[in-house]
């Protein structure tokens, strides 16, 4: 516990004598069975990972963990990273801890203030550009061919292999590897890191078996499902508002490995799963996380058959990275006066 991902999966990390075993105390997060869903969808067993529970609040942690000790490692003196918001988050905290000065590109107005407050308060410098993620990322790695600073996107191979460990602990948790994962598509980094990390234990003999690969993109930044390139991506969940995946090949891979399937997710599907998620299970990810759920959803309704299967949904990063997301649901909140009376009259008690 605490230990962090580099001192537990060591065995299976990149790492020299030379790598600093730094830790923010990320890894290790919660794998909690559903009290609703399961029952609804009459599912053998179905669990929540919630990544969330990282030290920044998202997966991104795991990944960074890795590329930033690699970086001190090389002597690297800054890092430099593209994001929809998650990716900037984990970079500034790492950046700050480990002595390295940090750059983030983001799409100019297309950020979740939480995420916006993180890379602010934790220091980065930080330049919005007027156009998307995709674009932001072309630019960052312009930069870093240029210029004497290491990019921490998923491109950097080191970020998967600290991703992969997500698989490893659903596995060291369950005891095997579950039926089926299903998992928010973005950049595909993260998909593409667990199938890695599931492939790698059953390799070891830590598992008997993998998953099939459940990806789910936004239907209006859906590149993999569409098989083209979505110049304009478009969703409310903006952790996956990518046009142009970096790890596309590897999102297929894992999918026809697995013999598993990408798919897409309306954002009213998002929606409903995010309220969901939040009020029948006690989860609040942010509206990526719930992408995966709601793909649960659309695969039981199609016809999956889950019984006797044991799944795993996870949820990505935390609710509160997107707040004023959650400020559009509620109903207008009532003010009375600060007399018993008064609120037993609201509440209907009286
Ligand atoms: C980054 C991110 C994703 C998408 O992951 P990819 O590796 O880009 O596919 C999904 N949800 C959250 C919360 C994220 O931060």
């Amino acid at each position: 516990m605490g230990r962090g991902v580099l001192l537990r999966y060591r065995d299976f990390l990149p790492l020299t004598a030379a790598t600093p075993m730094i830790t923010l105390g990320e890894g290790d997060t919660p794998l909690v069975r559903s009290v609703w869903l399961e029952r609804e969808l009459g599912c053998g067993a179905l669990y929540f990972k919630l990544e969330g529970c990282n030290p920044t609040g998202s997966f991104k942690d795991r990944g960074m963990v890795v590329a930033v000790a690699k970086a001190v490692e090389e002597r690297s003196k800054s890092i430099i990273c593209a994001s929809t918001g998650n990716t900037s988050a984990s970079a500034a905290a790492f950046g700050a801890r480990f002595g390295l000065e940090v750059i983030v590109v983001v799409p100019s107005g297309k950020i979740a203030m939480g995420k916006l407050a993180q890379a602010i308060t934790y220091g980065a410098r930080i330049v919005a550009i007027q156009g998307n993620f995709d674009q932001a990322l072309q630019i960052v790695r312009n930069l870093a061919e240029k210029h004497p600073v290491t990019l921490v996107n998923s491109v950097n191979p080191y970020r998967l292999e600290g991703q992969k460990t997500a698989a490893f602990e659903i596995v060291d948790e369950l005891g095997d590897a579950p039926d089926y994962l299903f998992i928010p598509v973005g950049n595909a980094g993260n998909i593409t890191a667990y199938w890695k990390g599931f492939v790698e234990y059953r390799w070891a003999g830590k598992a008997s078996q993998t998953p099939k690969m459940m990806g789910f993109q936004a239907a209006g930044a859906a590149p993999i499902v569409r098989g083209k390139v979505v110049e304009k991506p478009r969703t409310v969940a903006t952790a996956i508002r990518i046009g142009k995946p970096a790890s596309w090949q590897g999102a297929v891979k894992a999918r026809d490995e697995s013999g598993g399937v990408i798919d897409c997710v309306s954002d009213e599907e998002i929606i409903a799963a995010y309220k969901l998620l939040a009020r029948r299970e006690g989860v609040f990810g942010e509206p990526a996380s719930a992408a995966s759920v709601a793909g649960l959803i659309k695969m039981a309704k199609q016809g999956l058959d889950l019984r006797g299967k044991r799944a795993v949904c996870i949820i990505t990063g935390s609710g509160l990275k997107d707040p004023s997301f959650s400020k559009k649901f509620a109903e207008s909140l009532t003010e009375v006066s600060p007399e018993l009376e008064a609120v037993e009259r609201v509440l209907g008690w009286r």
